[in-house]
């Protein structure tokens, strides 16, 4: 058997680090597998997997097939193949946010990003703000460079949006240990699928300006926006801040598996020069992402006829399961929801003391075994009291799924 990794990094086989790095969304994974093996079906509404219910379209299958074919299976320019480069640039341009080559730098999905934005930042004792509830990597990374993190919140009295009054309170405290060194906002939001308006915006550049944070913008949901709601960038907003944008192809354009990221470094200031000197120089430390996924990616963005098909359809059904997923929560006593503006999640709050459960991991943990659905607990996103519904599977699944857990909510309910 191999050591449990937290008694392996205190015989000294790994370093104390090494301990923070997991993912909790896949926790109950093993669980999960044990009851498969004994003959039951499991319902895995867990993983943000958009391929698994909207296959990857077919014009970007064939690029990738295409790549292929042509050879291009070696080594690419470290920092993205140019025909990748131009797509992101045209992209951004659509969006009005003007980039140069120097200012995009692919990488293996936004996961490699945040290992490269935390790693390049954060030494021990550095912190940086997070807003709970956070996506449970931006808090992995951080710990793993054991980083710590200053706290600030989004409200879910307040539909989810972020407490500034707060935020601005707990970094004024935090003025007397070190200063943090970035501020890390997801828009769309997982896991509450909250959209954030323009005004939040200004105002957390508001706060990077005075804190002198730098803007790390994760909008990997930017194109899976509906109920009303319109997505803007930080890049329309920022001004003179420095800031990242994090986007890349898993959800937007629907390959998760593919592994390719981008982030984008417009600003002409110092600091974002010297952040796209750093970025460059780990992009070239790893040498490579995945080549022809490379140049799937590139016609996934550049044919814009064929994705704008395909992600008003996605988008269309994403928001008819989510909406569903609330309407059916909302039937749940037991349970507050809010409704979600993009993304793919919900994430009900759980009335803990009528259900009797400690917090929500004994909560999943139980749904699972009896009700054979896996969820996500909150904890992983900084809310014990909540769970994560990846409202991705057909309205069948969805429906089956949710009575069981309202059903299990019913029947353990005091
Ligand atoms: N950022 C957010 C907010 C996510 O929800 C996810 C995946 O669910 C990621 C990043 C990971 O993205 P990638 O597949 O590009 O590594």
């Amino acid at each position: 058997m191999p050591a449990k990794p937290e008694r392996a990094a205190k015989q000294g086989i790994f370093s104390h680090k090494s301990t923070h790095v997991q993912n909790l969304i896949l926790e109950l994974n093993d669980m999960a597998d044990r009851i498969r093996r004994s003959g039951r079906k499991v319902m895995a509404l867990h993983r943000g997997d958009p391929p698994v219910y909207f296959p990857t379209p077919q014009y970007v299958i064939d690029a990738y097939i295409k790549a292929l074919k042509e050879g291009r299976t070696g080594y690419s320019r470290a920092q993205g193949t140019p025909e990748l480069v131009d797509a992101v640039i045209s992209r951004y341009k659509k969006y009005g946010i003007p980039l140069g080559e120097k200012d995009v730098i692919v990488t293996a999905g936004v996961s490699e990003a945040l290992l490269f934005i935390n790693n390049a930042f954060i030494d021990r004792g550095d912190r940086a703000v997070l807003l709970r509830p956070y996506y449970s990597q931006y808090m992995m990374r951080l710990t793993a460079e054991e980083g710590d993190a200053v706290m600030g919140r989004m409200l879910m009295e307040k539909d989810w949006r972020i407490d500034i009054n707060g935020l601005r309170k707990a970094l004024a405290k935090a003025k007397e240990g070190r200063r943090p060194k970035y501020i890390m906002i997801t828009n769309p939001h997982n896991p509450t699928g909250t959209v954030t308006e323009r005004r939040e915006l200004k105002e957390i550049v508001d706060v990077a300006n005075e804190y002198g944070l730098v803007l790390v913008s994760d909008e990997i949901y930017d194109e899976i926006v509906y109920n009303h709601h319109t997505f803007t960038s930080i890049g329309h907003v920022a001004g003179g801040v420095p800031h990242i944008l994090l986007n890349g192809s898993s959800k937007n354009f629907d390959s998760t598996g593919f592994r390719i990221g981008f982030m984008a470094i417009p600003g002409t200031d110092r600091v974002s020069e010297a952040m796209r000197e750093k970025f460059s120089e780990y992009a070239l430390a790893r040498l490579s992402v995945n080549t022809p996924a490379e140049y799937a990616v590139a016609e996934a963005i550049s044919n814009t006829k064929e994705h704008d098909k395909a992600i008003k359809s996605m988008v269309d059904a994403i928001q008819k399961r989510v909406n569903l997923t609330v309407d059916l929560l909302e039937e749940n006593p037991y349970l507050t929801v809010t409704r979600p503006g993009g993304a793919f999640y919900v994430f009900p709050k759980l009335d803990m003391k009528s259900l009797g459960f400690k917090d929500s991991r004994e909560f999943t943990t139980a749904v699972l075994e009896e009700e054979c659905v896996q969820l996500t607990g909150g904890s992983p996103f900084g809310e014990p009291d909540h769970f994560r519904i990846v409202a991705l599977p057909p309205e069948d699944v969805l429906r089956d799924a949710i009575d069981r857990v309202n059903g299990f909510c019913e029947r353990h309910a005091r």
